[in-house]
């Protein structure tokens, strides 16, 4: 039998809707949720994920301060702008998209921003409260995760989640919040440094796979009935496409006979990606929820 795929997408228009119907009450009360949005240099992928964040914050009814600058700027012209943005009260969010130029040190650039205004959850201060479980922004990605679990009804409770990838925008923050009460998950961390990572998929009650390696999830590796969260998204090369290149997760779609629930690539994590960060900017706009914590009841 096949797999439930879970569909990210649908789940992550259902959030999006609500998120417009927040934009909409805080402009009544004079508040336009806004993000600022820097991106350093040309790379065509971090510019194709610019502009679905900055069309998403459109259709959803908020701003997005687009920021373009050229490859060659400094380190200290970026942080100088992250100041003016820190310092601008019409700028709730502010977003930098990675990977930034070479000549830039990105911990100074993550050390910048408010902690206030990080929608992204990279500041150390951020990533502090969020293992301490106090009030932050809620990373992205790991919160969309779980969202997905959430909305399927999986039980998280006393199962074993397995992650592949340590790395601290994915791996990390949801090792962190899958071991938190609320969620109380045992958890697994594989990386390249893990001997037999079949060993331990096989484990895996749910399995996360975030390793920027495609389709290297085999359905060997999965054990009959887990849950499988595909979190990659990997440009392979393909001359059969108009682009020359598809799109694939880490995950090869034939574990979709094993499993019981699936996330497609694409269609699955990444949607939820930009819907938790346009909540996360909501919550950033509304002064009176200045926490992630308000997440869970907000739709
Ligand atoms: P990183 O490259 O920063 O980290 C990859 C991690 O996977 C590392 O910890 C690495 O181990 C581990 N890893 C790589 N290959 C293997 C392997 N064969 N066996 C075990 N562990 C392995 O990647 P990101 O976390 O930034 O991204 C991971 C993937 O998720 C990418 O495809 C990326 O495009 C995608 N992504 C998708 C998002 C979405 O919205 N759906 C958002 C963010 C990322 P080690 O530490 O030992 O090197």
């Amino acid at each position: 039998m096949s797999a439930v795929i879970m569909d990210g997408k649908a789940l992550g228009i259902k959030i999006r809707q609500s998120v417009k119907e927040r934009a909409l009450a805080l402009k009544e009360k004079g508040i336009v949720p806004c993000l600022g949005v820097i991106l350093v240099g040309d790379d065509p992928a971090s510019l194709s994920y610019v502009k679905s964040k900055e069309k998403a914050l459109a259709e959803a009814g908020m701003e997005s301060r687009d920021i373009r600058l050229p490859e060659s700027t400094s380190e200290e012209e970026l942080l100088s702008i992250i100041d003016e943005l820190n310092k601008d009260d019409k700028v709730h969010g502010i977003l930098v998209q990675a990977p930034v130029p070479k000549h830039i040190n990105e911990e100074k650039i993550n050390d910048a921003v408010s902690p206030k205004k990080d929608v992204d959850c990279f500041h150390p201060e951020s990533v502090g409260n969020m293992i301490l479980g106090r009030r932050t922004f809620l990373p992205c990605t790991p919160h969309g995760v779980l969202e997905l679990l959430r909305e399927y009804n999986i039980p998280i409770s006393g199962a074993h989640a397995v992650v592949v990838g340590r790395s601290n925008i994915v791996g990390k923050p949801l090792v962190n919040l899958l071991i938190r009460r609320q969620y109380n998950a045992t958890v697994t961390l594989c990386h390249t440094g893990t001997k037999d990572l079949s060993y331990h998929t096989l484990q895996a009650d749910i399995l996360i796979a975030a390793a920027g390696s495609p389709c290297f999830i085999k359905p060997d590796m999965i054990k009959k009935g887990a849950v499988v969260i595909d979190v990659g998204i990997n440009r392979v090369t393909d001359i059969s496409e108009p682009k020359g290149y598809r799109l694939c997760g880490d995950v090869d779609p034939a574990v979709s006979l094993k499993a019981s629930y699936y996330t497609p690539v694409p269609g699955g994590v990444g949607p939820m990606t930009i819907a938790m960060l346009l909540n996360n900017v909501i919550e950033a706009a509304n002064t009176d929820c200045v926490n992630a914590v308000c997440v869970k009841a907000a739709y």
